[in-house]
């Protein structure tokens, strides 16, 4: 079989390259692919144009002609059989389109407004991209917004552009440049594309199309085979081994439950047995049919679909199997062979799921993940390891009861990671009720950075609530001198004296006392002198006085708790005294806890000091 696979590997017999496209919402992914696909139907020739399972097929003839405007020196030399682009646009189909933890689209076109710049859904597409290794292009789509432009259909951009009027060629040139900047700050180098002499997976290359006009379109296309076969005919030489993954799971009416997959690499045939991934483990079963879309002209046909024997790769395709019901899109696709042992081919297969297990480092602390495919959920686990967000478990598909009970072991161990981070996934009523009951909190999104963006201003209003329930314990490091001899305004309790804060801060309710020890025992007295409960700069109330905001002093009062002895300035303490505030080791714990963020390093040095000063241990 090796022999037969290296037999088949040759420049002459390049499968078909997978494209993707992705971009944030509303920049023209559906559009544009629209018109790549109808430009030539409308001039009456489908031209071998084929509308597959999930993505459409287009034929080398019908990119030669579509880029025919590009140049007059002759047609494009195209080595590949045709372009495979998938049609739901968008991350779910490139994130599930992979195997093993690389992405299985050979190309994608990542679609930019060029009005609007790079989005936050761009810069996720760009995550993932970079992620999973993919070579890209940019569409910068909308150019006809542009004011005054003139629209020549159809046609190659760089004559559309020379024809429009300065004004217009100025706001081109205006808006590409901050495209320009704006990758730059992403820390990727960009280009138009027919200035960029540069590896388009060093210099990322920008074509400007129009989805409403078409114009553009023809750069688009030639760029994307040529880079292809250019960079990468390795990859795309053919192998009788067999590359198959499962991009969505559906029930069919009349079908029941269906797989459609992408198959990149070999032949699949009907009757095949066939493995993959389940949620309660490897699902082993036999293709039943193997189908297609029916062409749009054999509308009188009854059947919905084309059944095929067998297909080679590059094709979209859905399968009828008994036993799919359980199956996650994302998964690989294996073919028992005859001298496969089936039982290693499930092991193989549910590897995958093994493989992202071991990605989560399963900290004590973390929150739950859940998301519907294999490659949400890796997508998802990649960013939250990068955002360094630990995660405790993960799981895929609905969430249920029993996921809800695991991810509440949280609530003791850490509140704030008592979270469920689910992606695209249906929440199971009960599970809702018991996840409300018993406080985890659970956050449903479609896009990642929408659930992380949730998942922080959780943990940041935990923060803020830890914060507030615990300031009445949380001391902050002080050391005051009093300003004079003369500045006391009530020598007794309450106490009103004018102070400097000479290191750390001082807040109001800090519990303040002076230190003395007896020459001749060296013993050490802490004399507290109760709370300081209000202060005024300039005849101003302040909440908070840090070391050097300010230099006209402090004029701080002083309450005695109605358990102590009330002070006196004369008896207890003089202006020669330095004023701590009173920490104990209970208050510090709580400061390092919740306010870590609120002390310099100044700070803590001071609470060193504070801790030797007060005998602290
Ligand atoms: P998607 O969310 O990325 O799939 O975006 P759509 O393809 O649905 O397009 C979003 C909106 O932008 C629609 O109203 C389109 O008509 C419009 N649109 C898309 N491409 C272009 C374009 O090139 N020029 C103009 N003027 N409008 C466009």
């Amino acid at each position: 079989r090796m022999k037969d696979a290296l037999a088949a590997r040759s420049e002459d017999d390049l499968r078909s390259p997978i494209c993707c496209i992705l971009g944030h919402v509303d920049v023209g992914k559906t559009l544009l692919l629209d018109k790549i696909r109808q430009t030539n139907v409308q001039a009456g020739e489908a031209g071998g144009i084929t509308q597959q399972i999930g993505a459409t097929y287009f034929p080398a003839e019908a990119i030669v002609k579509k880029t025919a405007s590009l140049s007059d020196k002759g047609k494009m030399n195209i080595k590949v059989p045709g372009l495979l682009i998938i049609d739901t646009p968008g991350h779910e189909s490139f994130t599930n389109l992979r195997s093993r933890g690389s992405s299985l689209c050979d190309i994608a076109i990542l679609v930019v407004d060029i009005m609007h710049g790079l989005e936050p859904q761009t810069l996720e597409s760009l995550r993932l991209l970079r992620d999973r290794k993919a070579s890209f292009i940019v569409a910068l789509n909308k150019v006809d917004r542009m004011y005054g432009w003139l629209p020549r259909p159809n046609g190659p951009f760089r004559a559309s552009l020379k024809v429009q009027p300065q004004a217009t060629q100025d706001e081109f040139a205006m808006r590409v440049a901050r495209t320009i900047t704006e990758f730059a700050e992403q820390g990727l180098n960009a280009e138009l594309y027919y200035n960029n002499k540069k590896d388009v997976r060093k210099v990322v290359s920008l074509v400007p199309v129009s989805a409403v006009t078409g114009e553009g379109i023809p750069d688009l296309l030639g760029l994307l085979v040529g880079l292809t076969q250019k960079h990468m005919t390795n990859s795309l030489m053919y192998l009788s081994e067999l590359a198959c993954t499962v991009l969505e799971v559906k029930a069919i009416e009349g079908l029941g439950m269906t797989i459609d997959v992408v198959l990149s690499n070999g032949v699949l045939h009907e009757g095949d047995r066939i493995v993959l991934c389940g949620l309660d483990g490897a699902i082993v079963t036999t293709v039943r049919a193997l189908l297609t879309p029916q062409p749009m002209r054999e509308l009188r046909i009854k059947s919905a679909y084309v059944h095929h024997k067998s297909i080679k790769a590059a094709m979209g395709i859905k399968i009828c199997a008994p036993d799919l019901e359980k199956a996650i899109a994302g998964s690989r696709l294996l073919v028992v062979g005859p001298d496969d042992d089936e039982e290693s081919l499930m092991e193989e297969v549910m590897s995958d799921i093994a493989t992202l297990h071991k990605m989560v480092k399963k900290s004590p602390r973390g929150v739950w993940v859940q998301a519907s495919t294999l490659g949400s959920l890796e997508a998802l686990l990649e960013f939250l390891s990068v955002s360094k967000v630990p995660v405790f478990d993960i799981s895929i598909g609905p969430v249920h009861k029993k996921d809800v009970t695991r991810a509440s072991t949280m609530l003791e161990k850490a509140p704030d990671m008592a979270v469920m981070l689910c992606f695209d996934v249906k929440v199971e009523k009960e599970a809702q009720d018991l996840a409300d009951e018993v406080g985890v909190k659970i956050f449903k999104a479609d896009i990642i950075y929408h659930l992380f963006d949730a998942y922080q201003a959780h943990a940041a209003s935990i923060v803020e609530q830890n914060k507030k329930e615990s300031a009445p314990q949380a001391v902050f490091p002080c050391k005051l001198k009093m300003v004079g001899s003369d500045a006391v305004f009530r020598n007794r309790d309450p106490l009103v004296i004018g102070v400097d804060v000479v290191e750390g801060q001082l807040h109001q309710g800090t519990p303040v006392c002076v230190v003395r020890s007896n020459p001749e025992t060296n013993e050490r007295k802490i004399i507290s002198l109760g709370k300081v409960t209000s202060m005024r700069v300039n005849d101003k109330p302040m909440k908070v006085v840090r070391k050097g905001d300010t230099n006209s002093g402090v004029s701080i009062c002083i309450e005695c708790a109605s358990h102590e002895t009330p002070k006196t300035f004369g008896r207890h303490f003089d202006h020669t005294d330095t004023i701590y505030s009173l920490l104990s080791r209970a208050s510090i714990d709580v400061l390092k806890k919740h306010f870590l963020g609120d002390v310099s390093k100044d700070d803590l040095r001071l609470i060193i000091l504070l801790k030797s000063v007060l005998g602290i241990p």
